[in-house]
């Protein structure tokens, strides 16, 4: 488990949810997590990369990796078009740190080489590539759901707002910085009040039954 963690160099990170009193929620998903459930080591093809940067005296850093892809006749998402290059530096993501890799599919399946950040100026220090085995899943690095522990409650986050299967929009509630009277009534269809507590810690509490929310991926 602690395998993708070590080989990329990632820091220690929870999957967090911030509440702040103008409404704003802002989540963070743990990079560790969030790669572990999409990604899987290739050995044979992170030796082949080594070997191809090694036989054409380059360095090793995205933009052998995006020749490297090339070089193996690699092609972009759902057979489209060529390799792509993403650095989630430059979108919305709610990744704990950012990642820079070189997507493409082969004969072999889809593939990456992944570069961790290691901190300072989105231009340089990230780490060297590693390949790996992925899935379109790696695309989704701004989703995920707030959860409560106790009522079961959820919420997807779709990038923007917070919204339950029966359309509850977390976004759409009226923020109180007082403890209102819990507990409401677990299991009604709605919640009684349109009230989220949000407490000094910037947790938000769950407006069925005042449990501090969590966060997750998917
Ligand atoms: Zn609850």
């Amino acid at each position: 488990m602690s395998e993708i963690k070590d080989v990329l160099n990632i820091f220690e990170a929870e999957d967090t949810v911030e509440f702040w009193n103008n409404g704003d929620i802002v989540p963070t998903q743990s990079l560790c997590r969030f790669l572990e459930e999409r990604i899987v080591f290739n050995e044979e093809l992170d030796n082949q990369y080594q070997k191809y940067c090694e036989d054409n005296a380059l360095n090793c850093g995205y933009r052998s990796a995006l020749a490297f892809a090339k070089s193996l006749g690699g092609v972009g998402l759902y057979g489209d078009g060529e390799p792509v290059a993403i650095n989630t530096y430059n979108h919305e993501n709610s990744l704990s740190q950012d990642i820079q890799y070189v997507y493409w599919e082969d004969e072999d399946g889809s593939h990456i080489l992944l570069e961790v950040h290691q901190g300072g100026s989105p231009m340089g220090n990230y780490g060297v590539p590693v390949a790996f085995d992925v899935d379109e899943y790696i695309f989704m690095d701004n989703q995920g759901q707030i959860y409560c522990e106790n009522c079961e409650e959820r919420w997807f986050f779709d990038g923007c707002h917070f919204i339950s299967d029966s359309g509850d929009r977390l976004n759409d509630y009226e923020i109180t910085e007082e403890e209102p009277e819990y507990p409401w009534k677990v299991g009604s269809s709605k919640p009684i009040s349109n009230l989220l507590w949000v407490d000094d810690g910037h947790n938000d509490h769950c407006p069925y039954c005042g449990t501090v929310l969590k966060f997750g991926g998917y």
